[in-house]
């Protein structure tokens, strides 16, 4: 029997080619209804984790996919809660009535918003709409070119109605924010501003100490760190030679397999096949895993990194805020 294709696809290059930018093209899912209207929690956590189940990069039965065209928006600033002064981009004519419907581009950051607390999310002083169209990217973050501490969250209009997929990605991005700000790793403007030069990263990564993530070098202690060395000592060289086949590379396809096999080796240490794709990318999903999952109680290296969290007690506060948010948000 042949599930649903769920896959995602890895657009935003930063750093180190890695992925802050989710990827999260997810094909997904005609059964992920959106919650009715009515219930008391219009999403369920279930929902939400069953819609990030899946095989991304299992390439079987996929063929000729063109990766659709992506236009952003507009660009608002952030003030507390609110997004304002949007300026706008050059788009497609049949984008304009989106281009300028703030109240459908407000969906995405109300979801945000509602989620997140505002304690939680002082770093973010940008927000971006564009669109892919339906699926694939759901929604990204980055750092801003003249200062990365602070961040930018972009969201697809196209994938509001996809509440579940959209509510994990959301998470998930906001894990990155959460394990890559200025009190994580160190705000480096040279790689902010050459994310793709490799000699650079190269020279960086040299000069860190403790776990370099592609962006800056982490602090010692810091949560990526910490899971850096925790989990990833023991594999990181077989995935160094699997993550070098992108380099350069026309077609990702050998990549993309060699990805997935490396995922079917060592399937008891990766919560599903997208966190294999970077070390920043399997704290992410394992963020969005902790958030929506119920605690683990076996030992396997995948239940590690989701009980992982629970050794931070302001994450465990967050994972519980972010939970009773998502029942009395009108999402
Ligand atoms: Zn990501």
């Amino acid at each position: 029997m042949k599930k649903n294709l769920t896959f995602i696809f890895v657009l935003l290059a930063v750093g180190l080619f890695i992925l802050l930018g989710i990827v999260l093209g997810r094909y997904a899912s005609n059964g992920l209804a959106a919650g009715t209207s009515d219930a008391v929690c219009t999403v369920t956590t279930t929902e939400v984790i069953a819609s990030a189940q899946g095989d991304v990069y299992n390439m079987e039965g996929v063929s000729d996919y063109i990766e659709p065209e992506s236009y952003y928006l507009a660009t608002y600033a952030v003030e507390g809660d609110a997004i304002a002064d949007p300026t706008y981009a050059t788009a497609p004519s049949d984008l304009k009535d989106e281009q300028k419907d703030l109240a459908l581009q407000s969906e995405g950051w109300k979801i945000f918003t509602d989620l997140i607390p505002p304690e939680n999310r002082q770093m973010v002083a940008q927000f971006n709409t564009f669109t892919d169209g339906y699926s694939n990217t759901l929604a990204a973050v980055d750092q801003t070119k003249d200062d990365p501490s602070q961040w930018i969250l972009e969201i697809d209009v196209a994938d509001l109605q996809d509440k579940d997929s959209l509510i994990f990605t959301i998470i998930h991005e906001y894990a990155h924010i959460l394990t890559l700000n200025a009190s994580q790793v160190t705000p480096d403007l040279e790689i902010v501003n050459d994310p793709l030069n490799l000699s650079l990263q190269e020279s960086k990564a040299a000069a860190c100490q403790n776990y370099f993530t592609g962006t800056g070098c982490s602090y010692e202690g810091s949560y990526i760190d910490d899971f850096y060395n925790r989990f990833w000592l023991d594999v990181n060289d077989e995935w160094k030679e699997v993550d070098a086949l992108q380099y350069g590379a026309e077609d990702l396809t050998p990549y993309y397999d060699a990805l997935y096999n490396f995922y079917e080796t060592h399937k008891d240490q990766f919560v599903d096949d997208y966190a294999t794709t970077h070390p920043t990318e399997d704290i992410a999903e394992s963020f969005a895993y902790f958030v929506f999952s119920p605690k683990p109680t076996g030992n396997s290296i995948k239940e590690q990194k989701i009980v992982f969290f629970y050794e931070y007690t302001e994450l465990v506060e967050l994972r519980a805020n972010i939970l009773g948010n998502l029942c009395t948000a009108s999402l």
